[in-house]
């Protein structure tokens, strides 16, 4: 999601030592429950995931984030999953699948969750994807604002992300007073 960072890089030839040697710059992989529980939400989200195929990695890491790479693995730090509520962690991973479809140029997909409108900015236009995704699923899309807030609570104001995720917020806020535009 990221949240503060979020990464998508094109295939090569050595995507998976190079994907390897980036999850270890970043606190390497982390195995335990909270693995598990990772999976889980991937399950729940599975039934709105679009034919997306995901590969989900904990990365051993105090900061709030998560990324997503073309080939679907999707990494979301122990701090993340520690932060977040059953649902706020759904909204994360369904903000990453946002990513994954709008970069599967799944336009029809896209299309379909967000009308013809697009937009430009590619986290606003996750976060959109993501409440779809939740709503799909019968879970609140308030979990999508109140992610964005813990996550712009631990993003110092200097940090040009946190600018960003003002603008995420308000945005959701308006979208949630005016429902599914088009
Ligand atoms: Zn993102």
């Amino acid at each position: 999601m990221l949240l503060t960072g979020c990464s998508t890089i094109g295939q090569t030839p050595d995507v998976i030592s190079h994907h390897k040697k980036w999850a270890l710059q970043h606190g390497g992989i982390l195995v335990d429950q909270r693995h598990q529980r990772l999976n889980q939400t991937c399950h729940r989200l599975a039934p709105a995931c679009h034919d997306i195929v995901i590969d989900p990695h904990v990365l051993d890491s105090n900061n709030l984030a998560a990324y997503s790479w073309p080939n679907g693995e999707l990494y979301v730090t122990r701090g993340m999953i520690d932060a977040a509520s059953p649902d706020e962690l759904a909204s994360v991973v369904a903000h990453e699948i946002g990513h994954l479809i709008a970069h599967h140029n799944h336009s029809d997909a896209t299309t379909m969750l967000l009308g013809q409108k697009h937009d430009v900015n590619p986290e606003i236009q996750s976060d959109a994807l993501g409440c779809r995704i939740l709503a799909a699923c019968n879970i609140s899309t308030t979990a999508m604002l109140h992610t964005l807030q813990k996550v712009k609570q631990s993003t110092p104001t200097h940090d040009p992300a946190h600018a960003l995720l003002n603008q995420r917020i308000l945005r959701l806020q308006s979208d949630m007073s005016n429902p599914f535009p088009n």
